[in-house]
C-alpha cells in the first residue's frame, strides 16, 4: 500500500432526498479525494450537507448522481463512522457496544473487550464500561461512539461532529484521541464540524454551504 493511496473518491457525487416539489438536494456534485494519512475538516452550518457527505463517503448513502469509488482494498471494517446522533445499541452496555465491530469482524471476545476498554480509556469513558446507553448522557454516548471507532482501528475514520455534544475539555480529548489514532495507524481522518477551532486542528479545511462542497480556494 502506498502512503498516499486514494481510499475514496467522489466525482460530482450528489444526493437528493425526496421528489418533485419536496426534493431536497443535500449534496450538490461534490468532488473530493481522501488518501491515507489525510486530515480533512468539513466545516459548515447545520443543514449544509455535512452528514450526507460523510454518509456518501462511508457508503451508507448511494449517490443519486455522480460516483463514489472506494479502494478495492478497503473492506467494510476498514471504515469507521462516528455517527452524529445516537448510535449505541440499547441492549448492550458501553464496552459491549465499543467491542461490537471487532466481534463482528471475528476477533476473539476477550481481545475485542480489551481493545474496547483501551479505547474507552482514551476518551475518559472507561468508568462507563458497564453502563447501558440509557444510563449515560448524550455527551458520554458520543464519547462511547468515538471509542467504538477507535477500538475498531479503521483505515478511514469519519467523525460526524464528534465534539458537538461535548464541553471544551471532553471535545479536545476526543479530538486528540482521533488525531493520535490516525497518526499511529496512518488512517485518513475526516471530521465534520461547525466549530472553526475544531476545524483548525485538521490539516485541510473545506467548507460546505447549502449542499455545495466549496473548492479550497473558495474556503476562507
Ligand atoms: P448537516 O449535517 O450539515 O446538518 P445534513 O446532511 O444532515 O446536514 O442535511 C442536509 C440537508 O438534507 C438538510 O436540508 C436536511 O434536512 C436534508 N436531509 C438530510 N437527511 C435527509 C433525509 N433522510 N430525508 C430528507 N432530507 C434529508
Ligand atoms: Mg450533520
Amino acid at each position: 500500500m502506498s502512503l498516499d493511496e486514494v481510499l475514496v473518491a467522489c466525482a460530482e457525487a450528489a444526493i437528493t432526498f425526496g421528489r418533485g416539489t419536496q426534493a431536497v438536494v443535500a449534496v450538490h456534485g461534490a468532488n473530493l479525494e481522501i488518501g491515507s494519512g489525510d486530515r480533512l475538516a468539513v466545516v459548515g452550518p447545520s443543514g449544509s450537507g455535512k452528514s450526507s457527505l460523510l454518509h456518501l463517503l462511508a457508503g451508507l448513502e448511494q449517490p443519486t448522481s455522480g460516483t463514489v469509488r472506494r479502494a478495492a482494498s478497503l473492506g467494510p471494517y476498514d471504515i469507521g463512522l462516528v455517527f452524529q446522533g445516537d448510535s449505541l445499541i440499547p441492549a448492550l452496555n458501553v464496552v459491549e457496544n465499543a467491542a461490537l465491530p471487532l466481534i463482528l469482524a471475528g476477533r476473539p471476545e476477550q481481545e475485542a473487550r480489551q481493545a474496547a476498554l483501551a479505547a474507552l480509556a482514551l476518551v475518559d469513558a472507561a468508568d462507563l464500561a458497564d453502563r447501558l446507553p440509557e444510563e449515560i448522557s448524550g455527551g458520554q454516548a458520543q464519547r462511547a461512539a468515538a471509542a467504538r471507532v477507535l477500538a475498531q482501528g479503521p483505515r478511514l475514520i469519519l467523525a460526524d461532529e464528534p465534539t458537538g455534544r461535548l464541553d471544551h475539555a471532553s471535545g479536545t480529548r476526543v479530538l486528540d484521541a482521533l488525531l493520535a489514532a490516525a497518526d499511529r495507524t496512518g488512517a485518513a481522518l475526516v471530521v465534520t464540524t461547525h466549530d472553526p477551532a475544531v476545524a483548525a486542528r485538521l490539516t485541510v479545511q473545506r467548507s460546505m454551504r447549502d449542499g455545495r462542497l466549496l473548492e479550497p480556494e473558495e474556503t476562507s
